[in-house]
């Protein structure tokens, strides 16, 4: 076999790579209103040591690259990045997943250097809800991002809404309506616990119910081809050009599909994002090791994805925020 596969036959193919651990909101699932201890600048990976990664990796089977946060349009110049990231000839798809509160300025640049595609976070269509949860954000500006995504060919732009229940679930069929008034595509995702939050606090609403109440509209037909290499079940409405996709990490979990590793901000790998294990990446860049190390290093992180999660059971991992693994 060729290609990089894990203990249990999965093959890993795809690397999310966290640019900055810093965020322009602080999203109520996500993040405290206080934010979290920053790293210090020294400790962030440069783009060149980025790359320098992302190579030993490509050079091992993975082809698809996701940039994430934090916010990754808060860190200067992330176009300089792509651009690095395209030059790698076995990389065929960058992307990325974003607030997009910034995105109309930088787009047409992100998509000039190679960027392909682009996930917008949007849990609200509503202008307060959104500051409320957002805690600091402007719902036009985030609009305004899909807007420009969309016009610059960025398609399918999809966006992905954290769903909780008392919070935002009576918004559910608006965003599914949209999937057929504007050929929008939805991902509607299961809020997860996150630094010790037990579901119940959570506001868990399970997709069960989500896919309940969208079929008031009309009945769900699966989709079974669409692009991107998510967790994501696919459907569609009656007359819809756009697609509603489910994601459900804590009732039906999508581990037996698993095909990615994590990088964070300050150079950690991380097998699989609901456990706390992490590979030092940026200690063995910074000791100049040669390119076949950090592979070895990176076969380490591939062997050591667990089977499945066990958020279930309560199980929640207690060292990092998901603003500082990138979601
Ligand atoms: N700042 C960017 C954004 O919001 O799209 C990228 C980073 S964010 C951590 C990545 C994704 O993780 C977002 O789609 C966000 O909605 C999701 N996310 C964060 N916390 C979550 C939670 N507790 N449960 C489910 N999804 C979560
Ligand atoms: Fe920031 Fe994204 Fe987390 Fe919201 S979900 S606080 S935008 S990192």
């Amino acid at each position: 076999m060729t290609g990089l596969y894990d203990s249990f036959q999965r093959p890993v193919n795809y690397l999310r790579i966290s640019v900055t651990d810093r965020c322009n909101l602080r999203c109520v699932y996500c993040m405290p209103e206080d934010g979290v201890p920053l790293l210090r600048h020294s400790d962030i990976l440069s783009y060149e040591e980025i790359y320098d990664i992302a190579r030993a990796a490509a050079g091992l089977g993975i082809n698809k690259v996701r940039l994430t946060g934090g916010e990754p349009l808060v860190r200067a110049s992330l176009s300089r990045l792509v651009k690095m990231l395209a030059s790698i000839s076995t990389i065929d798809e960058i992307s990325l997943t974003t607030n997009g509160t910034l995105l109309a300025e930088s787009v047409a640049e992100l998509k000039a250097a190679g960027l392909k595609r682009v996930n917008i976070s949007l849990d609200t269509l509503q202008p307060e809800r959104f500051q409320s949860i957002t805690r600091r954000g402007t719902l036009a500006d985030t609009l305004k991002g899909i807007t420009a995504a969309q016009d610059a060919g960025l398609n399918p732009v999809k966006l992905n809404m954290v769903v909780m229940a008392g919070v935002n679930d009576d918004e559910l069929n608006n965003f599914a309506a949209k999937t057929v008034t504007d050929g929008w595509h939805v991902r509607f995702i299961e809020v997860m616990p996150f630094a010790g939050k037990p579901p119940a606090e959570s506001g868990f609403f399970p997709v069960s119910a989500m896919k309940q109440r969208i079929e008031s509209l009309g009945k769900l037909e699966p989709v079974l081809h669409t692009a991107g290499n998510g967790p994501a079940k696919y459907y569609r409405l009656p007359d819809a050009t756009g697609t509603i996709g489910f994601i459900t990490p804590v009732s039906e979990h999508f581990c037996y599909q698993c095909n990615r590793l994590r990088l964070t901000a300050d150079g950690k790998l991380r097998p699989c994002l609901m456990s706390d294990r992490e590979i030092d990446l940026k200690d063995a860049l910074r000791r100049n090791v040669p390119a076949e190390d950090l592979q070895d290093l990176i076969r380490q992180a591939v062997a050591a994805k667990p089977r499945a999660h066990h958020l279930a059971e309560g199980c929640v991992p207690q060292g990092r925020f998901f603003s500082q693994i990138g979601g």
